[in-house]
């Protein structure tokens, strides 16, 4: 029998993939894993097929399709007022996780230490130990989910090689502001610390709060890695398509191992969302439209014993149980599939250190009568579903 030492004793299952199967086992309403059940734009699907018709079969450049890295370049300046060379400083990636996993493999070494911020995206962890670095999750302030400064300045050392920030962040749906950036770049300026900004929810930003991203701060510039997810941005999350944009000469180097583990990204896709987002309201419609539906979820929710927290951007937002069951949020995950027919993520599952809070994280991106029939079940929690002990 062949041996190995697993890299990853510890790493069960993704909570995504185990909600969504007890979901589909107990026909529940999936408010869990984060994906859109209405359809994407049509107008979208034809755009590829166009592309395909047209030719875009083989492989595309390595470094993504010009037009669309020139389209990236031009939104970027208009956003964030900093240009990036499309030429040697936007790469198109098989999505965002891979992404954040080539640029972990490009810069981490064995013994090097990463930090990002507790609770996090499931992929970080992970993806830093599987090149041999040591990942450290440094919790967020709780429960308003900000930085805390004072403790993230406590655990750089001279070991440190990355920081990952994640705004707006999932699953807390909190945000970081200039002020902050600028604060982080104080920490890190006369360090060799790279910061790399998962950026996926950019658009999705609510109540006229705006997304910060480093890509803004000129004196971020020569450090800042960040990353996107077109899944995201035009409700596609199964065509895992993304980019990452930083300063030529990471850009130079995140390349050489983007060419040797992708290589290149689906060609078709990308002329298609290149002529797409043309038209910037796309894109740009994507707040309005979600936060209608954050708002649906919590006025339905009114008069449930679930309580919502303030949400910014993203498409979660954690919801607290406390007033009406004590399990701990794995097994009140668990119950509420089964027992109510409705699925959310326990933050358990994506926290290190936040411990039990009763909090579940929904998703809202999905059809209004999705949200309507799930809130008409969770309104009978302490009605005709008693809380479990
Ligand atoms: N980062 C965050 C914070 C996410 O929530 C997700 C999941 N959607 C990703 C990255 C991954 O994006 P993609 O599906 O493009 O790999
Ligand atoms: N990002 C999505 C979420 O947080 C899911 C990603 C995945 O399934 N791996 O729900």
């Amino acid at each position: 029998m062949i041996q190995f030492q697993s890299k990853f004793p510890d790493t069960p299952t993704s909570i995504f993939t185990e909600m969504s199967q007890l979901a589909l086992q107990h026909q529940a309403i999936n408010l869990g894993q984060g994906f859109a059940d209405y359809p994407m734009d049509p107008v979208l699907i034809q755009e590829v097929t166009k592309a395909m018709e047209a030719g875009y079969n083989q492989y595309a450049p390595s470094s993504g399709h010009l037009i669309l890295r020139e389209r990236l370049s031009e939104k970027t300046n208009k956003e964030h007022g900093q240009y990036f060379d499309p030429d040697t400083e936007i790469t198109i990636t098989p999505g965002a996780t891979i992404a954040l996993f080539t640029v972990i493999a490009t810069f981490i070494r064995p013994g090097d230490e990463v930090l990002y911020f507790d609770p996090a995206y499931d992929s970080y962890q992970p993806s830093v130990i599987a090149v041999g670095g040591v990942p450290i999750a440094v919790p967020l302030n709780y429960p308003d989910f900000t930085l805390d400064m004072a403790l993230l300045k406590t655990w750089i050392t001279p070991k440190t090689r990355m920081i990952i920030l994640n705004t707006p962040h999932n699953p807390t749906g909190s945000t970081v502001s200039p002020a902050q950036l600028l604060q982080l770049h104080a920490l890190i300026r006369d360090t060799n610390i790279i910061l790399m900004c998962d950026e996926v929810y950019e658009h999705v930003i609510f109540d006229n709060h705006t997304h910060h991203s480093p890509l803004a701060q000129q004196v971020l510039r020569d450090r800042t890695v960040s990353i996107h997810s077109f899944g995201k941005m035009f409700n596609c999350t199964g065509w895992k398509t993304g980019y990452i944009i930083a300063d030529k000469t990471l850009t130079a180097e995140i390349r050489k191992v983007h060419q040797n583990n992708a290589f290149s990204t689906f060609s078709a896709v990308q002329i298609a969302i290149a002529n797409y987002m043309e038209d910037p309201d796309t894109y740009q419609r994507l707040s309005v439209f979600l936060q209608k539906k954050r708002d649906l979820l919590m006025e339905a929710l009114k008069d449930s014993p679930l309580k919502p927290l303030p949400v910014k951007g993203s498409y979660f937002q954690l919801y607290s149980y406390a007033d009406f069951s004590t399990l701990p949020e794995k097994e009140f995950a668990v119950w509420l599939n089964k027992e109510a027919g409705v699925t959310g993520i326990p933050l358990s599952a994506l926290t290190e250190h936040f411990g039990d809070h009763q909090l579940i994280r929904f998703c809202f991106a999905k059809k209004d009568g999705t949200l309507e029939k799930a809130a008409a079940r969770l309104r009978e929690l302490g009605r005709s579903i008693q809380a479990p002990r």
